[in-house]
């Protein structure tokens, strides 16, 4: 057990409905505060504890201080703030993008600089790149460069915890910008743009038991159960951040990291829903299984919506220390995996036990290598070289009496890869014959355990 009041602490302050309370849940990962519509809603919490990029802060949310405070707004903010940010190590002051800068915002930056805190400025609601014009006007307080996110949409989330990492104190990166000065408009306008590039997304899903938290804990090196929202809040979905040789990961999961619920048929129930949750936010899915129990119907209906939705996968049997005849297992269920699942041939499979922690150190691994296959590129002339030598082999099939004239094929894109092939009729190529294709092309192209996509073009 940690004491929180040792914690840095990390104030989240703004006037009323910009999201400080969806912010503070996505950075907590519980479902501490009721987030409303309506602004001075009474939250029954306000203080939480959160994981950023393996250190804990507490975490204060001063919307539930509104309440009893002056009348004017401004003086209600400050009210709320001012014993909590007096405290605090870090102020993250929020603004609503859409809304703009309000007097509200600007009455308040200005008394926020006087404070001599660290401010981080957050944009909120800018979710797809929404608002950005409001966004520079946000420079316009005084406060640094706005960092653009969205607290309900989960975007710029894991940027923002790394930029709070980097601010925390005893942090060995002290990198402070100087925030006390407004800048010109244009002048820093491309840092906005410039993120660095992405961490890669994975969530780790599977069915109730299978050991998710366990291996989730694991991974993260910390004896610490994080817990989800309570079950029926299916909607909220937690980020946390680690780091291997590569770079950055970000964990983007609802089921595995869900506190458990009594009745264990409301999970069982819901754990497929909150896989597609996490799966959309994903680029890599690993698939969890109690390796002691086999494969599971539930266990084939999640694989299949992780090809679906068109998703790099890892197949990770845990358990593994449970497991008594070992490579018995691993064939049927390969076995099991391939029959059922011809779409994702060749799914890397990794075996260990979360528990104990054996084999962990391979997961990572494959989940990079799945990434890259996922992201890989085969050039035009490559692809047809193959192409023609694939028809000469087999000829396309007759379709009404006549034999479809297939032309050349593309890679139109990557994440997952797809091909297009243009031909007279193409359309009308029957789904053996691009069975026929699409195996060839993840053995020629070494694209193991991905969905490929192949579009079929009719050309006169
Ligand atoms: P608070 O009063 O500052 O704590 O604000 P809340 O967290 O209660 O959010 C106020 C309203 O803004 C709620 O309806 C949220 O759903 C909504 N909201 C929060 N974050 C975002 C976001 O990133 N984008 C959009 N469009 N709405 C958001
Ligand atoms: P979740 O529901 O998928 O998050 O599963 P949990 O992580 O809560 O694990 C469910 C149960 O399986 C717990 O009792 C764990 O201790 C146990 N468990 C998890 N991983 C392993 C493992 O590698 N080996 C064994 N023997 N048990 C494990």
């Amino acid at each position: 057990m940690t004491d929180s009041s040792t914690l840095p602490l990390v104030v989240i302050a703004g006037r009323p409905n910009v999201g400080k309370s969806t912010l503070f849940n996505r950075l907590v990962g519980r479902r501490q505060a009721i987030v409303s519509d309506m602004p001075g809603v009474t939250r029954d919490r306000k203080e939480g504890e959160a994981l950023l990029r393996g250190r804990k802060v507490r975490l204060i949310d001063t919307a539930g201080l509104e309440e009893a405070a002056p009348d004017t707004l401004f003086g209600r903010m400050r009210a709320s703030s001012e014993s909590a940010v007096a405290q605090a190590d870090l102020v993250l002051f929020c603004i609503d993008a859409r809304a703009g800068v309000t007097p509200a915002d600007k009455h308040f930056a200005a008394w926020l600089r006087k404070q001599n805190k660290k401010v981080l400025l957050l944009a909120n609601k800018a979710e797809g790149a929404a608002a950005s014009n409001e966004v520079l006007e946000a420079y316009s307080l005084g406060l640094g460069t706005p960092l653009a996110l969205s607290a309900e949409h989960g975007e710029g989330i894991a940027h923002l915890m790394g930029e709070i990492a980097d601010r925390l104190p005893e942090g060995e990166r002290v990198r402070e910008k100087p925030r006390s000065r407004a800048k010109p408009l244009d002048e820093d306008g491309e840092e906005i743009e410039e993120r660095p590039a992405g961490p890669l997304r994975l969530a780790i899903v599977g069915r109730p038991n299978a050991g998710k938290s366990t291996l989730l804990n694991c991974l993260l090196g910390e004896e610490r159960m994080i817990t989800g929202p309570e079950p029926g809040l299916t909607r909220d979905s937690i980020a946390v951040s680690l780091h291997d040789e590569t770079g950055p990961i970000q964990l983007v999961d609802t089921a595995g990291l869900r506190r458990k619920a009594r009745i264990e048929q409301d999970l069982e129930r819901m754990s497929v829903s909150a896989s597609i949750e996490a799966l959309k936010m994903a680029e890599v899915v690993v698939l969890t299984l109690d390796a002691t129990l086999g494969v599971h119907e539930q266990d084939l209906q999640i694989a299949r919506l992780i090809e679906r939705e068109g998703r790099a996968c890892v197949l990770a049997l845990n358990k593994w220390d449970a497991v008594e005849d070992r490579a018995a297992t691993r064939q049927a269920i390969a076995d099991r995996i391939e029959t059922s699942l011809a779409q994702m041939r060749g799914i890397p499979v990794v075996t260990f036990s979360a528990l104990t922690g054996a084999g962990v150190n391979k997961l990572l691994p494959a989940v990079r290598r799945a990434h890259e296959v996922w992201n890989s590129r085969v050039t035009t002339g490559e692809l047809n070289r193959w192409f023609e030598a694939a028809l000469e082999r087999h000829q396309p099939p007759l379709v009404d009496g006549r034999r479809l004239k297939l032309r050349y094929m593309t890679q139109a894109k990557s994440r997952p890869p797809t091909f297009i092939l243009f031909g007279t009729r193409a359309e009308l190529l029957p789904d053996a014959y691009k069975r026929y294709l699409v195996n060839g092309l993840r053995e020629t192209f070494h694209l193991p355990g991905t969905p490929i996509r192949l579009q079929l073009r009719g050309t006169k």
